[in-house]
């Protein structure tokens, strides 16, 4: 109570104190209305306005202190002002109560005093000695501003300035007038150009060789629309060197809208920018001789293709590669090597055309893409020209040095694939070039690259066919047409293709003549038609069977000893019911070798038959040398020998040769009774053809034995052949 007591007392003498100060008379009604337009001021105070006593005790708190501070009036008076104050600022207020005792006034300082909440305020406050009538300090008044947020804003210019001056980023503010305002030190490090040297200039002074009008049209675009611009453009310093920055430009607009300034980032990326290049040219040019490599080859002839196929010209793709280059490594070096790579790519591009792209794809190999021909001539005209140049002799350290080239060319659109495969195919005509002596180039055949390819696919699906059991034998008897006996049948491949359904051997067989498919499809047929011949014994048909043998299989050494293993794991076998057919062409390509083959099967017990006789040499000599028992004629001259008298003589001969060198002879091809009889009035009695049967699965083999007869007109009016097909029935 005393507290409260007092602090009126203060509050009455702190006004008193106040009216002296103001005009120093107390006069009746006009001290009142002095007073209270007094109090009316302390109470709408945005200040905090503090009266204590010189222990430090509230006396007054007008609601600007409540404002700043938390406290209610009713809270604070008589209570210690020392709650205001944070641990590290106590002293002060000792400093201050000396001051007030000595009756001067502290003036505005700025400090931190505590909200009711703990939190930290910055104020400034001016504390003023209360002095009683007879002018003795009795108090002090304390009039605190809380200066909080414009610490904070000081604060955060201070730091804006700083980021200004220090960061590594250039910065440029241009003024809505669009002239430069200011720039900072980095922006100096960055463009060369000072703050003096630009202040109010416009930043259009920053030309660049490398910068490109379209960069700025977008930029001024990209503020208009959305305030901001990001990109990187290249720049030139007043020294003339070239950088690279990223830039940000921001609009600054105030609050109404309008646009107060414009602030450009700059971050120095040209190292980066230099270093990307660089990276970039080592991706797309070759390094010893600065020629675009392989990668950037295959760009180029992209867009060569999409140019050629608009204006419907042709473009020529070139592989080039030095002959015997080896040989300069090998003698001279090396870096001898390495220089003549370079003479030689400078040669080559001084005979090619503006356009044309000369490129390194490693080694001693380069490609060049010929645009814009008008003909195929026009193409050979340049790879001559390019040949001779190359040829040319060039010194290179000290040595003279002369190579030639082979080329390899493919023409697209004529060679019509993309542009990997067209370098692939001038890469395979160089080869052909090589192969035919070097120094030379080779055109690449598109029209038979397409026949391969065909070819190598139809090649994979015969494997896949082989590997799925989708091949089968069918067989075509053979008969004594005079007696009726059946003397043998013949195997003939089947493909019974899922798709495609039976199909005839001449539809696969050739695709693999030169492939070593054909070796394994041969040992297949081999083994098939001697398990076969196998189970017809095992139900009591005794049926010689004729195996044909293609050229490729007899060039296999070890043939004859794989016909040995087949024939001991099938023992009951009886070698001489195997007979093996061989073209008469492929018997006469390696004599010496085909003989020999044919010597070890001989020896094995089978026997060997000439098909197709006639269509090749018909060399006595060799008939003579050859281990054959049967001549087959071929069936081209059976089908015409009824009206065609020449092909009757060759039959008649070939009747004659075999009778002469006491071999079997048997007609192909008997597609008539009348082919038969005719035959037979010739002396030819065995005979196979559509006039006895066609050929058939094994199933049909046996039913078709047993109930086969021979036409009359062939046995003569004879027994019932029946009898004597009894003589291959065991
Ligand atoms: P080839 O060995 O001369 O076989 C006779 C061919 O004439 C067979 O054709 C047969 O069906 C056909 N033929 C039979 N009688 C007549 C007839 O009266 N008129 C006509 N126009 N043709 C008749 P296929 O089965 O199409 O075989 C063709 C050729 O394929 C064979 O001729 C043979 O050289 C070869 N070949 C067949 N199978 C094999 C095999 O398993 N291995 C090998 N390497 N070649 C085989
Ligand atoms: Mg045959
Ligand atoms: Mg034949």
């Amino acid at each position: 109570m005393h507290g409260v007591k007092e602090c009126q007392l203060v509050k009455s003498i702190s006004i008193t104190h106040g009216l002296n100060r103001l005009g120093g008379h107390s006069v009746g009604g006009a001290l009142e209305h002095t007073l209270e337009h007094f109090r009316a001021v302390v109470q709408s105070s945005a200040d905090a306005i503090i009266t204590k006593t010189l222990d430090g005790l509230v006396t007054s708190w007008n609601p600007g202190a409540e404002s700043i501070f938390g406290y209610t009036e009713q809270e604070m008076l008589g209570k210690s002002l020392l709650a205001l104050f944070p641990p590290d600022r106590m002293t002060e207020e000792t400093q201050i109560l000396e001051q007030v005792l000595r009756g001067s006034r502290v003036e505005d300082f700025d400090t931190e005093r505590l909200h009711k909440s703990g939190k930290r305020l910055h104020v400034s406050v001016i504390v003023s000695p209360i002095r009683d009538r007879y002018g003795i300090v009795v108090g002090a008044s304390k009039i605190a501003r809380d200066i909080t947020f414009q610490k904070m804003a000081e604060a955060q210019l201070r730091l804006t300035a700083n980021v200004f001056t220090h960061t590594s980023e250039g910065i440029l503010i241009v003024g809505s007038d669009g002239l430069i305002t200011d720039v900072n030190n980095a922006f100096t490090r960055i463009t060369g150009y000072t703050r003096e040297g630009v202040t109010g200039k416009s930043p259009q002074i920053f030309r660049s060789s490398r910068r490109s009008l379209s960069v700025f049209r977008r930029m001024r675009r990209a503020l208009q629309r959305f305030g901001e611009w990001k990109g990187e453009i290249w720049s030139r310093r007043p020294d003339g060197k070239d950088y690279s920055v990223l830039l940000t430009v921001c609009r600054v607009c105030d609050g109404a809208g309008e646009i107060k300034n414009y602030i450009v980032l700059l971050s120095d990326i040209t190292s980066l920018k230099l270093q990307q290049e660089q990276l970039e040219h080592g991706a797309h040019f070759d390094t010893l001789t600065n020629l675009p490599n392989r990668m950037l080859l295959s760009d180029r002839l992209h867009q060569a293709m999409v140019i050629c196929q608009r204006q419907q010209r042709m473009l020529a793709v070139l592989y080039l590669d030095i002959d015997g280059f080896k040989f300069i490594n090998d003698n001279y070096g090396h870096a001898t090597g390495d220089e003549l790579l370079v003479a030689f790519s400078l040669l080559m591009r001084a005979a090619l055309r503006e356009g044309d792209t000369l490129a390194r794809m490693g080694g001693d190999e380069f490609v060049v893409v010929l645009t814009g021909l008008g003909s195929v001539q026009d193409c050979i005209e340049l790879v001559n020209r390019l040949l001779a140049t190359c040829a040319r002799p060039v010194e290179v350290n000290g040595n003279v040095l002369s190579v030639t080239t082979s080329i390899g060319v493919t023409l697209y659109p004529n060679d019509d694939v993309d542009a990997d495969q067209l370098i692939r195919h001038a890469d395979y005509a160089m080869y052909e070039a090589k192969r035919a002596g070097k120094n030379r180039f080779n055109l690449f055949d598109a029209v038979q690259d397409v026949e391969v390819k065909n070819r190598s696919i139809l090649q994979s699906r015969i494997a896949q066919g082989l590997h799925q059991h989708e091949f089968a034998l069918y067989y075509q008897p053979k008969v004594n047409m005079r007696t009726g006996a059946v003397v043998g049948v013949e195997a003939l491949i089947r493909w019974q293709h899922p798709d495609h359904g039976l199909l005839l051997p001449g539809t696969f067989l050739p695709l693999i003549e030169k492939n070593p498919l054909c070796e394994q499809i041969g040992a297949w047929v081999l083994e098939s038609a001697i398990q076969q011949l196998d189970a017809w014994r095992c139900v009591g048909l005794q049926l010689p069977v004729s195996i044909n043998i293609s050229a490729r299989q007899f060039q296999d050494e070890s043939f004859a000893s794989k016909l040995a293993e087949l024939l001991a794991k099938y023992l009951y076998v009886v070698p001489a019911n195997v007979e093996l057919e061989i073209l008469e062409t492929s018997a006469l390509e390696d004599m010496v070798s085909v003989q020999k083959i044919m010597r070890d099967c001989h020896a094995l017990g089978v026997h060997f038959s000439l098909d197709d006789f006639g269509t090749g040499y018909s060399s006595l000599t060799y008939l003579a040398r050859l281990p054959v028992s049967t001549l087959k004629i071929d069936q081209s001259f059976i089908r015409d020998m009824l009206v065609d008298a020449g092909n009757s003589s060759i039959v008649k001969g070939v009747i004659g040769l075999a009778e002469a060198f006491n071999r079997k002879v048997i007609a192909e091809g008997v597609e008539t009774t009348a082919h038969g009889t005719a035959l037979l009035s010739l002396g030819c009695e065995w005979g196979q053809g559509y006039a006895i049967a066609r050929p058939m699965a094994a199933e049909q083999i046996p039913a078709w034995v047993s109930d086969w007869q021979a036409p009359p007109a062939w046995t003569d009016g004879q027994d019932s052949p029946g009898t004597k097909r009894g003589a291959n029935v065991c």
